[in-house]
């Protein structure tokens, strides 16, 4: 507490060290905000912070029970924590390994982004199903290891053959790198448990979903079905026209969520605080961006 008196007194002065103190210390909070933004993780953290309270309650009113169970607790909490959280902390430390702020991304590399796309578009056209995912800042070694190892620059050919039905590694997804690496494919994705997605949507849009519920990855979806193409960033999938998904997936290459999605959150949010049952069709995370007309031709 003697630390923190001359702050308050207004006996103190500010040197360098302090600013740069600051600096560090925001800037090691902002990445881990952001690692775990989306995740399962805010939702645990939420429950630490419930207990920490009910702790402080309990010693402040002396109730001996509940202080014994959290000191007990509490004891084991950082064994807890560690198995819990192993994939976060492990994507944590591999972000700091390559140090990810000053990292050059998709973004920067439209050209690739364009192939991607056409592969894509090609093969609505010819009814070939595929799941393309975009690793952004959290990384992705925990699926593309599981996977087949390709580690090749990304290219509409290599996508074209890899998904092509004949292919031996045509199932699953394709997992490629913020550098525009395909680094493997074949890889299983978590599927989403969302009792709200809409009955329509069959695995591959729901692995699509898992998936970018849990990180910050970007998920192109070509559904061999319906011949179109779709985008799933934040647990929401977007579907348009080609453009309008080209549009999306630059905006959230370049760290911005599509208006669309920005809207259906907002609306969640509004619709949770209110407790009004929406209706049906809006409950679904579906969003349709700027076209109706869906089918890709
Ligand atoms: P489509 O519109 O193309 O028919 P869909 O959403 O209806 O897609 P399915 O028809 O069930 O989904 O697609 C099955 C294919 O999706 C599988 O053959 C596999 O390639 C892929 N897939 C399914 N589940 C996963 C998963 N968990 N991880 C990766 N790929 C998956
Ligand atoms: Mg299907």
């Amino acid at each position: 507490m003697e630390t923190f008196l001359p702050y308050f007194t207004g006996k103190f002065s500010l040197r360098w060290q302090d600013i740069l103190d600051v600096v560090l210390l925001s800037l090691v909070f902002y990445r881990i905000l952001i690692l775990i933004r989306g995740t399962r993780t805010i939702p645990m953290l939420i429950g630490f912070v419930a207990l920490l309270g009910l702790y402080l309650v309990s010693l402040m009113m002396n109730l001996e029970a509940t202080q014994l169970l959290l000191d007990n607790l509490g004891q084991s909490l950082v064994l807890v924590l560690v198995v819990l959280f192993q994939a976060d902390i492990r994507n944590a430390l591999e972000q700091i390994g390559v140090f990810t702020l000053f990292r050059e991304g998709l973004n920067k590399k439209k050209d690739v982004v364009d192939s991607i796309l056409q592969a894509c578009l090609v093969m609505s056209q010819k009814s070939i199903g595929a799941l393309i995912v975009l690793e952004q800042e959290v990384g992705l070694k925990n699926y593309s290891d599981r996977g087949t190892k390709i580690n090749a620059a990304v290219s509409e050919s290599l996508l074209l053959s890899v998904f092509h039905p004949s292919s031996p590694l045509h199932d699953g997804a394709v997992v490629i790198s913020n550098k525009g690496d395909l680094l493997a494919a074949q890889c299983i994705l978590p599927v989403s448990m969302n009792s709200r997605l809409s009955s329509s949507l069959g695995t591959r849009h729901r692995a699509a979903i898992g998936l970018t519920e849990e990180t910050d990855a970007a998920v192109l979806i070509v559904s061999e079905e319906r011949k179109e193409i779709s985008l799933s960033y934040r647990g929401h999938l977007i579907r348009g026209k080609n453009q309008d998904i080209r549009k999306s997936l630059l905006e959230v290459l370049e760290g911005k969520i599509p208006p669309a999605i920005q809207k259906k959150e907002i609306k969640e949010t509004s619709s949770k605080k209110s407790n009004v049952k929406a209706e049906k069709k809006s409950q679904t995370n579906e969003v349709e961006v700027a076209s109706k007309n869906t089918t890709l031709k």
